[in-house]
């Protein structure tokens, strides 16, 4: 069998990071004897220029006929001033809804080697951290009906029970795999969406009868986020507060460049892509993080071609580097030498 791999490298850093990822891939292909397909089509930024339009219809195309979809990242200030339609960070939300993909799943892990770039205390993180995010990533405000003008502007929040029903389903399910508690956060002291939110998930509590299920307010959620975050296992929660919350919970891991993340449907096919951006200030140095991109290219053995073997052989690769100190700028520990973007995959890609 060969799994086709849409390929869409981006803008910034995202072809330096997505170039160290299919080294890797291709060095698990090696090792494990498993076929992968790479086809890469454009969109975003690069799209644009191309072809005038962030997400063209033979991206689309590909990426639909694709076993997943992996991506660097979109966006930077060469298109900043184009209106919020033609940007090339609309092609992630249309691709994310043409495909489908209501559920971002993005681990929180704290390496016990990166235990010095976090900025808590060590007594909140002693013993490392191990949460994984589950956003809803369809719906609500990001979704919604807006309307803008200088003096007055408005964005909708709406979620529907078949909503908050498959991606609390998707939350209870990865619990079930973990250590067993949901909290859901939401803000159902003051919105209705946030109100049907609860009553629908706390209605699915008797499915799921092994799984400890809470509830928090996202304010307090953020809060405790930090106080106590080993109270989290699996945290669902809508796609606003979801993409606040895991870039709070990214900080504690000691970098945005270390977090990976992927984006499901209720199929196989999946988007598999680092939560970072396209880091326009150090794009084209040699200087970005490859890790979350590679640890999102193990989240796409796994989650998309249950490939279980082959995706922790990825992070067992990434943990020696780490504690072999190949790190990048952002992690480097102070007064140690630092490796670039390709040094980093070229380590992890012989640790395989
Ligand atoms: P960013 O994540 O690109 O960068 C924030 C900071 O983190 C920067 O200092 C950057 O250098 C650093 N950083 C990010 N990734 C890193 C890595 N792998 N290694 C080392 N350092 C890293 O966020 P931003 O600056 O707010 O956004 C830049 C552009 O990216 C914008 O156009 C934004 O819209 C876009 N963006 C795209 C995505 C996506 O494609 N999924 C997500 C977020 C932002």
């Amino acid at each position: 069998m060969t799994y086709k791999i849409a390929v869409i490298k981006g803008d910034g850093i995202g072809p330096e990071i997505i170039n160290e990822g299919i080294k890797v891939l291709k060095k698990v292909g090696e090792k494990f004897s498993v076929k992968f397909e790479f086809n890469e089509v454009l969109a975003g930024g690069a799209a644009i220029d191309a072809v005038g339009e962030c997400l063209p219809y033979e991206t689309l195309e590909v990426c639909k006929n694709s076993d997943a979809v992996y991506l660097g990242a979109v966006g930077g200030p060469k298109w900043d001033d184009l209106k919020g339609e033609e940007r090339p960070e609309k092609a992630l939300l249309k691709l994310r809804k043409e495909l489908d993909l209501f559920a971002n799943i993005r681990p929180v892990i704290m390496y016990d080697e990166l235990k010095d770039a976090c900025p808590l205390k060590d007594e909140i993180v002693q013993g490392g951290l191990d949460i994984v995010i589950v956003r809803e990533l369809t719906g609500g405000i990001y979704f919604g009906e807006r309307s803008y003008s200088d003096e007055y502007a408005w964005d909708k929040m709406e979620y529907s029970k078949v909503e908050v029903e498959r991606i609390a389903k998707k939350a209870f399910e990865i619990a079930g795999k973990r250590n067993k508690k949901v909290t859901s956060i939401d803000k159902s002291n003051v919105l209705d969406s946030s109100r049907l939110w609860r009553k629908t998930v706390e209605s699915m509590k008797e499915e799921y009868k092994d799984i400890e299920l809470n509830h928090m307010y996202v304010d307090n959620g953020a809060m405790q986020l930090v106080v106590n975050p080993k109270q989290f296992d699996v945290i669902l929660t809508g796609n606003m507060f979801g993409d606040i919350l895991s870039d709070e919970g990214s900080i504690i891991t000691g970098s945005l460049g270390m977090l990976p993340s992927a984006s499901l449907g209720e199929g196989n096919l999946g988007m598999y892509e680092p939560v970072h951006g396209s880091a326009p200030d150090i794009a084209g140095q040699n200087k970005a993080n490859p890790i979350a991109t590679i640890l999102s290219a193990a989240m796409m053995l796994k989650y998309s071609f249950g490939l279980m073997e082959e995706g922790e052989a990825v992070e067992n690769a990434v943990k020696k580097a780490l504690k072999d100190g190949i790190r990048s700028n952002d992690i480097a520990k102070k007064d140690e030498k630092s490796y670039g973007t390709y040094e980093i995959g070229d380590k992890i890609s012989k640790y395989i």
